[in-house]
């Protein structure tokens, strides 16, 4: 029961009943007004050209009218041999004789008394048979003279001009539902098909899309755009399942590592203790390497969300992150920063951008090597370069090394220890602020890394 309700109010709000119901509503306003408009013109018309009628015959009859019986009896057969059934007058001579002018006259004024009046049309009378007549009165030389015009034709007009107009009313109504009905569900009927197309959408099937309609335009819009979505969606999704394919396979590799070590030291730990000091130094860097991972990941996924952002002092950050990897540092390194350079945004993301890129500088580059860092502003963009002597990156793989989890060459890598998701997150921060980053070659041998930010903060 509830259920009916729901559906029937769900219903009554589609576009295709309320289009329907306005427009039926707006039809029987315009009909009724036109129609009411119609028949007061006609009605005020034909009262008007009675009253037309029964001046001209109260002219003819003052000019021509007696003082005598006879002479009016002698008027009236004149006038009534013309117009017999249309006027009916009654004389009554201060004698107090009384003529009619017909013998319908004389039943009719007979009744006189009963005469009703109708509505607000003082003027006109109704007798017991119901027949409108018009009605007027006038004093001549004594003679009280009244007279009254049949309406009965113009009666009838006006009855067949309402019949007309209930019949044109109902016409309207019964074809201008049909038509509406029809219009309205041809516009929302590709709102209604592409409803049930999305219900029935599968995602994960990249085939799968919403028909583009011809007409409307409005509809043919949305489908377009809900497909664009829809595509978005999809490479998110595939990019989302990628990751979490990649994520637990580097995970599992030192998990596995550090397991079998500890597998190693239980069975040959007793009889052979000389295993123990090199297992736990495998267990430590792999549980390192584990760490490292993981506090990647987490970075990566904390880039999705809302962040606050405040006024930082991009020259200090850089300069602060130098200084603490230079304890590691083997290789020589020259710092070139523009002080007082400003940017909005938040440290944790400018320090994670200048960590991995020094720190990438100073695992591919060997110990003799040379690593340059420059910060400067230039016609209001900001330049962070990080350069390098060592091993650089084939043509090939530039594009390459901004995917998550990929490494040049494993082999040429994995001597040296990587996740393959730094530079990744460093390509996702400097599009968060709308920057570019861009890797060359330095010649004769090395790296550079070349980022751009837009805007500058005074
Ligand atoms: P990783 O943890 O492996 O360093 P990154 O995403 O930071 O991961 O880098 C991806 C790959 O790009 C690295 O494995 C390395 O092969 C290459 N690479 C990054 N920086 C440099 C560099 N300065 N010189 C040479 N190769 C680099």
């Amino acid at each position: 029961m509830k259920k009916d309700r729901t559906t029937l109010k769900q219903r009554k709000n589609t576009t295709q009943f309320q289009l329907t119901i306005r427009f039926i509503g707006l039809l029987i306003s315009a009909v009724l007004i036109l129609s009411i408009a119609i028949m007061g013109i006609t009605v005020v018309e034909l009262y008007e050209s009675t009253e037309k009628q029964a001046d001209l015959l109260e002219d003819s009859l003052k000019n021509s009218g007696g003082k005598e019986a006879k002479e009016w009896q002698k008027v009236l057969v004149e006038k009534g041999s013309n117009d017999s059934s249309l006027y009916l007058v009654h004389v009554q001579l201060d004698t107090g004789e009384v003529i009619y002018s017909s013998e319908d006259a004389k039943e009719v004024f007979q009744e006189f008394s009963q005469l009703k009046q109708f509505l607000v049309f003082d003027r006109i009378l109704w007798t017991s048979e119901i027949e409108p007549y018009y009605y007027a009165s006038f004093q001549k030389d004594g003679a009280k003279v009244t007279l009254l015009v049949d309406m009965e034709d113009q009666f009838d007009l006006i009855g067949r001009i309402f019949s007309l107009t209930i019949f044109i009313t109902l016409a309207v109504i019964i074809l201008g539902s049909l038509i509406t009905h029809r219009f309205s569900k041809n516009l929302s009927g590709s709102l209604v098909v592409m409803d049930e197309e999305i219900n029935r959408l599968n995602v994960s099937d990249s085939k799968q899309q919403l028909t583009i309609p011809k007409t409307p335009q409005e509809v043919q819009n949305i489908s377009k755009s809900f497909n664009q979505l829809l595509e978005k969606q999809r490479v998110y999704l595939k990019r989302e399942q990628q990751f979490v394919t990649d994520a637990s396979h580097e995970l599992r590799t030192p998990i596995a590592a550090v397991r079998g070590h500890v597998n190693l030291i239980k069975r040959r730990g007793k009889s052979h203790p000389e295993v123990i000091p090199t297992s736990l130094s495998y267990i430590d860097k792999e549980s390192k390497r584990l760490e490292i991972l993981v506090e990647k990941l987490l970075l990566l996924g904390r880039l999705d969300t809302q962040f606050n952002t405040e006024k930082l002092d991009l020259s200090l950050i850089i300069q602060q992150t130098i200084n603490e990897l230079k304890v590691m540092m083997t290789q020589e390194i020259v710092i070139e920063i523009e002080t007082g350079i400003f940017v909005e945004g938040q440290v944790e993301h400018f320090y994670q951008i200048a960590r991995n890129l020094v720190e990438n500088a100073m695992k591919y580059t060997e110990p003799s090597g040379t690593i340059t860092v420059t910060l400067f502003s230039v016609e209001g963009t900001i330049q962070l370069i990080v350069e390098d002597s060592g091993m650089g990156i084939p043509d090939e793989e530039k594009a390459k090394i901004f995917e998550r989890f990929y490494r040049v060459d494993r082999s040429r890598s994995s001597e040296i220890s990587g996740t393959g998701i730094g530079l990744s997150i460093v390509k996702e921060l400097v599009e968060k602020y709308q920057g570019d980053i861009i890797v060359t070659d330095v010649l004769p041998q090395g790296t550079r890394f070349a980022v751009t930010f837009k805007t500058q903060i005074k």
